[in-house]
C-alpha cells in the first residue's frame, strides 16, 4: 500500500542542537499510525517537521507521492493535510468561530455544509457554539480542536498528543471519534504517550532520543511487554499511570 506521507532519513532540531537524528517514517493511505515515545523523545519536533513548521535539516518528506520537503505549511495545508496543535483552538475566539478558522479556505456553501457536518459528530459543540473556545472543558476544547482540524476535509490528521491534559472519560471519547474519522477514510498520525490509543491505529512507530527504536503492527506493539514497560510505566500486563 503506498505512503500517503512519507518522511525518509529526517534530521532536524532547534538553533543548532539536533532532536531528529535520521528518522524514517510511513504513514500508508487510509491508515492510522501513532508515534509513541517518553517525554522528550523529538515526537512533537517530528510532527512540526513534518508539516512543515520546521525545517529538515537534511532528508526528504513526500505527500501523495509529491515532495514537499520545501513546502511551506499552508501549501501542505491546501493540499490536505491538518495539523492539530497540543493547544488545538483559539481560547478567545467563540466555538463556531474556531471552526471558520479551520476551514478558512473553504468556499461559503462549503463552509456551512462542513460546519453542520461537525455538528453531527460533536453535538456538543452545537449547543456551545456562542462559547468562547477557553470557557470550554478540557474534554470540550479538545473535541473543539478535532473539528476544527477536520473542516479543511484533510486526507491526513497529524494530531499532537490529543490525550494531554483529558481524563480518562474523554481520552475514550476521543479515540472513539478518531475511530469515526478513520472509517470515512482519514489518514492519521497521532503522537501520543498513552498507549490506549494504539487501540484505535493500525500502526505504530516509537521514537527514542530522536530516533525510531521500533516499529510495527499495533497489535503487535500493544502486546510488547517490553515496549509498555519501558515507555508507559506499564507493570505485569496492568496500565500504570502514565495511561491514564
Ligand atoms: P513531549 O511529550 O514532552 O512534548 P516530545 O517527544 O514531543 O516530548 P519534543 O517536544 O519534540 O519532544 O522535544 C525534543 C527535544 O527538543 C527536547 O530535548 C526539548 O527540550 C527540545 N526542544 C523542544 N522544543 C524546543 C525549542 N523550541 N527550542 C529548543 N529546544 C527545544
Amino acid at each position: 500500500m503506498s505512503a500517503i506521507l512519507s518522511g525518509k532519513g529526517i534530521h532536524s532540531g532547534y538553533d543548532g542542537v539536533k532532536v531528529l537524528w535520521g528518522v524514517d517514517i510511513d504513514i500508508p493511505e487510509g491508515k492510522s499510525v501513532v508515534l509513541l515515545g517518553p517525554n522528550g523523545a523529538g515526537k512533537t519536533t517530528l510532527l512540526r517537521t513534518l508539516v512543515g513548521l520546521l525545517p529538515a535539516w537534511s532528508g526528504s518528506i513526500t505527500f501523495h507521492g509529491r515532495d514537499i520537503t520545501a513546502e511551506p505549511t499552508e501549501k501542505r495545508i491546501r493540499g490536505g493535510m491538518a495539523f492539530m496543535s497540543e493547544q488545538g483552538v483559539f481560547p478567545d475566539l467563540s466555538v463556531l468561530d474556531n471552526l471558520r478558522m479551520g476551514g478558512y479556505f473553504l468556499k461559503g456553501r462549503d463552509m456551512e455544509t462542513r460546519i453542520k457536518r461537525m455538528y453531527e459528530l460533536f453535538p456538543d459543540l452545537l449547543r456551545q457554539r456562542r462559547s468562547l473556545a477557553g470557557s470550554l472543558s478540557g474534554g470540550q476544547r479538545k473535541m473543539l480542536g478535532v473539528a476544527k482540524a477536520l473542516m479543511s476535509e484533510p486526507s491526513l490528521l497529524v494530531m499532537d498528543e490529543p490525550s494531554a491534559g483529558l481524563s480518562p472519560k474523554y481520552v475514550k471519547e476521543v479515540i472513539e471519534i478518531l475511530g469515526v474519522a478513520h472509517a470515512e477514510g482519514l489518514s492519521l498520525l497521532i503522537a501520543e504517550q498513552n498507549v490506549l490509543f494504539l487501540q484505535q491505529a493500525d500502526y505504530g512507530f516509537v521514537l527514542e532520543g530522536g530516533r525510531i527504536v521500533t516499529h510495527g503492527d499495533a497489535d503487535e506493539l500493544g502486546s510488547s511487554d517490553a515496549v509498555r514497560r519501558a515507555y508507559f510505566g506499564v507493570r505485569d500486563g496492568h496500565l500504570g499511570e502514565a495511561s491514564a
